[in-house]
């Protein structure tokens, strides 16, 4: 399974921590978060995706739509690629595993892929979270499997 994500909400997963617009909000971040922990798949997209779905539904005129946020999703998708070393375009997958979770974490802490929280309102929240490593935030990222005794023997 793959869930749709916008390219700005790449940043914001790595500092969620249970904080958001409602209590239908929260409750289904927590949810998506516990999906990529679990190791599903990243699906880019354009506009709102899994995380804006309670807000686009709530609201008659859904922030998630206004071009100040498509300008972070652009910002971000140009500041991620450039990091990643790949593309970060619609239909790319991406798995959020513990070294690329960890990868990102500190090109958001050192800022370098911050260009496209400027005058976002939770920014302030995001950055005390950085600050404390993190370990408020909800993503821990998907751990590979231990290998199996016959997969350990090979390596022998
Ligand atoms: S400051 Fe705003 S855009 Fe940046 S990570 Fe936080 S919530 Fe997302």
């Amino acid at each position: 399974m793959t869930i749709d994500i916008r390219p700005h909400h790449l940043l914001c997963i790595l500092t969620y921590a249970g904080k958001g617009y409602s209590e239908e909000f929260t409750r289904n971040y927590g949810r998506i978060v516990a999906r990529l922990n679990a190791g599903e798949t990243v699906s880019i997209v354009e506009g709102p995706d899994e995380i804006c779905a309670p807000l686009v539904d709530a609201e008659a005129e859904p922030h998630c739509l206004r071009e100040s946020v498509t300008r972070r999703d652009a910002d971000a998708s140009a500041s991620l690629a450039r990091l990643l070393r790949r593309p970060i375009a619609v239909g790319d997958e991406i798995l959020l595993d513990v070294p690329t979770t960890a990868a990102l974490r500190d090109a958001f802490a050192s800022g370098t892929v911050r260009k496209a929280c400027d005058g976002c309102q939770w920014s302030r929240l995001c950055c005390s979270i950085a600050r404390r490593g993190f370990r408020d935030a909800f993503l821990i990222g998907h751990a590979a499997p231990e290998p199996t005794p016959d997969q350990s023997k090979e390596r022998e």
